[in-house]
C-alpha cells in the first residue's frame, strides 16, 4: 500500500532492456539481478520492459554461433543491456561460430568507457579500509589485440617463435575516456589519477596523458595527477583513501580494477558498466567462474550493482530522477545485506546461495521503499 506513493504520478515512456544471461554462472547471477530489477521496476513504476535472449555456448549449441547478428541489432535498438559473464575460453574458434560476446558488443555499441567502482564496506573481513574509487578504463583499444584494429588483429607472428602484440592508443579514444573520468570526478571527490608508464611507453602513454591534461583544463575544480602503473598498484594498496577516479588504458585498467575488487572484498562484488554516448551495458567485471557454476554459489552482487549503474546511466541520459532513485535504493539494499553476516554469500563470509541473496536484496529494497514512502 505504502509503496504506491513512490510510483510515478504520470505515464512515462517505457525503457527496453535486453537481458543476455551468458555462460556458466551467468544465468544464475542474471536471474538474481533480474529479480531485484523487476522488484525495483514495480516499486518505482519505472516502466522497464525486459526481453531475454540466449548468447554464448547455449546459443552455439542451438544455432552454431555464440552471438547471432539479430542480438547485436536488438542491443542497438534497446535502451540498455544486462549482460551476464561469458565463458570465452571455452568458445570454439571464430570461424566455427565462437564470437566474443562482450568484446563484440563493446565494439558494435561503441561502449568506450568501462566504469568499475570498488568500495570497501567496513564489516567485510577482506575489505581494505578507506577504498572508494572508480576505475574509468578505456574500453576499445590498448593491448586488446583481438579487437583493437579496424581489420585484422593487433597480434601476429612473423616466425614460429616470435609473436608481436601491438598496443593502439589514439587521441580521440584517450580524450573521450578522460572526459568521462573528469565528469565522474566532478560528481565525486574531485580527484583524477591518470595512469600509464610514460617513460617506457613514451608515445602511447604520451598521447593518453596529453589528452588527460587537455580535458583537465575544462574541470578547474578537479585536481589531477599522473602516476605510473607500478607505483599506482602499490599506492592503491597502501593508501587507498588517496584515490578517487582512476583514468587508465584498457589492459592496465582490467588488471588494476580486479585488484581493487579484491581489496573491496572479492570479485563477487565487482560491478561494472560499459557505456558509450548512445548505449550502455551492465556487465560484471569478473569472468564466468566455471569452477562454481550451477551450484548456487556465485555472489550476484556484481551484476545487481552493475544493473543499478545501468539504471543510473539511463536516469542521467533521459533526465529521469526515478531511475536514479531506484539505482540508489538498490545500492542501499545491497549495502544493508552485506553489512549483516546473516545475509551474505560464501565468498564474503556468509552462507546464502545466489538465489537466497537475490531474495534478501529484494526484501531490503521493499523495506527501505516502505520507509521512504512512510516518511
Ligand atoms: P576471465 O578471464 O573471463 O575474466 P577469470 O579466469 O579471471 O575469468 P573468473 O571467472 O573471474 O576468472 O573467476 C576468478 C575466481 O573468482 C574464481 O575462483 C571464481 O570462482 C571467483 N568468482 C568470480 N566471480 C564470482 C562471483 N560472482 N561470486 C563468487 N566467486 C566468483
Amino acid at each position: 500500500m505504502l509503496l504506491s506513493r513512490l510510483a510515478n504520478a504520470h505515464p512515462i515512456a517505457p525503457m527496453n532492456i535486453l537481458v543476455l544471461p551468458g555462460d556458466d554462472i551467468g544465468p544464475e547471477i542474471t536471474a538474481a539481478a533480474m529479480s531485484v530489477l523487476q522488484r525495483a521496476d514495480a516499486i518505482f513504476s519505472l516502466g522497464l520492459n525486459f526481453e531475454t535472449r540466449e548468447v554464448g555456448m547455449a546459443c552455439h549449441r542451438r544455432i552454431g554461433t555464440t552471438l547471432p547478428e539479430s542480438i547485436v541489432e536488438a542491443a542497438l535498438a534497446a535502451d540498455g543491456v544486462v549482460l551476464g559473464p561469458c565463458g570465452m575460453t571455452e568458445y570454439p574458434p571464430l570461424e566455427k561460430g565462437g564470437i566474443n560476446v562482450p568484446g563484440t558488443l563493446r565494439k558494435r555499441l561503441d561502449l568506450y568507457a568501462n566504469l568499475r567502482p570498488a568500495r570497501s564496506r567496513e564489516s567485510l573481513r577482506n575489505a581494505r579500509p578507506g577504498l572508494d574509487c572508480l576505475v574509468a578504463r578505456e574500453n576499445t583499444e590498448g593491448f586488446y589485440s583481438d579487437r583493437n584494429m579496424f581489420m585484422g588483429s593487433g597480434e601476429f607472428m612473423p616466425t614460429a617463435d616470435c609473436a608481436l602484440s601491438v598496443r593502439k592508443i589514439t587521441a580521440q579514444a584517450s580524450r573521450r575516456i578522460a572526459q568521462v573520468a573528469f565528469e565522474h570526478a566532478s560528481r565525486r571527490r574531485k580527484q583524477v589519477t591518470a595512469v600509464g608508464k610514460r617513460h617506457v611507453l613514451q608515445m602511447g602513454d604520451g598521447i593518453f596523458i596529453r589528452e588527460a591534461a587537455a580535458v583537465a583544463k575544462n574541470f578547474p575544480d578537479v585536481a589531477w595527477r599522473e602516476m605510473d602503473i607500478d607505483a599506482m598498484a602499490a599506492d592503491l594498496y597502501t593508501r587507498p583513501e588517496r584515490h578517487d577516479v582512476i583514468l587508465i588504458t584498457n589492459m592496465f585498467g582490467d588488471i588494476l580494477s580486479n585488484a581493487a575488487s579484491a581489496m573491496a572484498g572479492g570479485l563477487g562484488l565487482a560491478a561494472a558498466l560499459n557505456a558509450g554516448d548512445q548505449h550502455a551495458a551492465a556487465n560484471a567485471a569478473h569472468g564466468s567462474a566455471p569452477d562454481i557454476a550451477g551450484r548456487d554459489r556465485a555472489n550476484p552482487t556484481s551484476l545487481i550493482l552493475s544493473s543499478a549503474m545501468l539504471l543510473e546511466w539511463l536516469g542521467t541520459r533521459h533526465k529521469r530522477d526515478d531511475l536514479v532513485t531506484a539505482a540508489h535504493a538498490i545500492e542501499g539494499a545491497v549495502d544493508a545485506c552485506l553489512a549483516d553476516p546473516g545475509t551474505r554469500t560464501a565468498d564474503v563470509g556468509g552462507s546464502l546461495g545466489t538465489r537466497a541473496f537475490g531474495a534478501a536484496v529484494v526484501g531490503r529494497l521493499e523495506k527501505s521503499a516502505n520507509k521512504l514512502a512512510a516518511a
